[in-house]
Order: structure tokens, then C-alpha cells, then sequence
């Protein structure tokens, strides 16, 4: 049995029960760089401990190649988690390794995970919904250059006051930015860029879209990050709760 497993946002505490107790019976456990380490302390005596994380920037293994180990490691063992930070079906391929699985007839179960969208924004003080502020959110892939292409991103309709989460975005900050300047957003929308979310790490940097980009240069803040946009980020003036010292003024 393989478990494709969410490993949380980084407190170790927002790891399911489930996530934990397949972590303990695992004889082996295959995990990602934003799967906290400390879970790995949980495995049994003996659990092989295969890393096949992707440093910033550098692949460390291809996706096929990532397929193929967990894949071995099935015909191996009894129990393979495969532990990924967040969730596993939001931006963590678990789709695909589980389509690979499927095909060559070993089973598997999902085991969801809390995403760092919502729950890094939580650890700031920004709920991505709130009444009379935002009635929905999104998520999308800040990876994206807005000069792609053939760009699979909506940009057009990212005109309301929806609430947009960036992943994977911090390198790209200044094209998202960009791009939402192009289709007509105002310069003084609210953007927060959350770092090591839910970590003791953690540091948030808020601006607009006029002004978060040099903001972001000079915290020289450093990955995982992620970008919320919309009206949502000023109610962390109030509601922050998780961070030290730190900026929350939009101006
Ligand atoms: N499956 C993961 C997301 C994988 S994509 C999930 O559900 O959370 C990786 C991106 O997630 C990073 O580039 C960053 O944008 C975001 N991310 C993950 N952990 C984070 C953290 N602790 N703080 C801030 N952003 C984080």
C-alpha cells in the first residue's frame, strides 16, 4: 500500500492523525524538502528514509524518476508513504504518481493534508474568506511568466475581489504583479508575501501591488513563500496573532 500523504504546512502539530499513524507503521517513507524533518522522527526503527526533494531551483529528481522509485519501493515493502508538504493534490503531483500507480496495479490511498494556502495565511491573521470582504478565494500557480505562451493562468478574471493565493511565486513576484496591474487592478490593492509559514521562521511582508515588489527585495525573504492578494490581507492588522515584531501597515 502506498499512502500519498500531506505532511502539513510545517508545525508539525497540523499533521493529521492519520498522516501520523501511517508515518509510524511505514517501512519506508519517501519525502519531499517542505516535509517538516521533525515527522520523520516518527518513523519506526529500521524505516528506510528516501529524500527525492527539489532544492530551490534544481531538481534533485525528475517527476518520472520520483514515479519510478515509489513505484520499486512498492514491490519492496508493505507500507510506502509518500510524504509531501501541504496537501498532495494541491500543486504536489499526487495526481500523477497515483496515475502512475494505478497503471502498473498498486494501490494507494490519498491522505489529505492542510494546505499551506490556507493555513499560512492563517499564521499571518489573514482569513482568505471573510464576510463583506471576500466571498471566495482561489489558488494558483505563481510560476507561470505572464510572457508565456500560451498561459493555462486566468488573469482576465482575476478582476473581482476574490481572493488570490500565489504559490510557488516568490521569484516571479514582480510578473504576478505585473499581470494584475495589466488587467486593470488598482496599485493600492492589498498583497501580503508570507515566508516559512507556520514555522518559527515565519515573516510576512505587506504591501500593495504598487509597492510590495521592492518591500519583498528588501526583506530579501526566503523561500517557502507564498502571495495572497485582496482586501483580506488588511484584516491582519487586526487579527495577526502568530508573528513577532513586523510591518502591517499597507502604506
Ligand atoms: N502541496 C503544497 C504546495 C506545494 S507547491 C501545499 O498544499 O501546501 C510549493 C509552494 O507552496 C511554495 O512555493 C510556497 O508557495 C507554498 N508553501 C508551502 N509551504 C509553505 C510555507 N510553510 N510557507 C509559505 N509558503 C509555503
Amino acid at each position: 500500500m502506498v499512502y500519498l500523504t500531506g505532511a502539513g504546512p510545517g508545525d508539525i502539530e497540523l499533521l493529521t492523525l492519520k498522516a501520523l499513524r501511517v508515518v509510524r507503521e511505514a517501512d519506508v517513507i519517501i519525502y519531499d524538502r517542505l516535509a517538516n524533518p521533525e515527522i520523520l522522527k516518527e518513523a519506526k526503527e529500521g524505516c528506510e528514509l528516501v529524500y527525492v526533494g527539489k532544492e530551490d531551483g534544481k531538481h534533485t529528481l525528475p517527476q518520472d524518476q520520483i514515479n519510478e522509485v515509489i513505484y520499486q519501493k512498492a514491490l519492496q515493502y508493505d507500507t510506502v508513504v509518500r510524504l509531501k508538504g501541504g496537501d498532495p493534490l494541491v500543486f504536489g503531483r499526487g495526481g500523477e504518481e497515483a496515475a502512475f500507480l494505478k497503471e502498473r496495479r498498486i494501490a494507494y490511498e490519498f491522505i489529505p493534508g492542510v494546505t499551506s494556502a490556507i493555513s499560512v495565511p492563517a499564521y499571518a491573521g489573514i482569513p482568505v474568506t471573510h464576510r463583506g470582504v471576500a466571498v471566495s478565494f482561489r489558488v494558483v500557480t505563481g510560476h507561470e511568466t505572464p510572457n508565456k505562451a500560451q498561459s493555462q493562468v486566468d488573469w482576465e478574471s482575476m478582476k473581482s475581489d476574490e481572493t488570490i493565493v500565489f504559490l510557488m511565486g516568490l521569484h516571479n513576484l514582480h510578473n504576478i504583479v505585473a499581470n494584475l496591474l495589466r488587467i486593470g487592478r488598482e496599485a493600492d490593492t492589498p498583497v501580503a508575501v508570507i515566508s516559512r509559514g507556520t514555522t518559527p521562521e515565519q515573516r510576512t511582508v505587506v504591501g500593495t501591488l504598487g509597492t510590495i515588489v521592492d518591500r519583498v527585495r528588501e526583506a530579501a525573504l526566503p523561500t517557502p513563500a507564498l502571495i495572497v492578494v485582496g482586501r483580506v490581507v488588511e484584516l491582519r492588522g487586526v487579527l495577526r496573532w502568530y508573528e513577532g515584531e513586523g510591518e502591517t501597515s499597507l502604506q
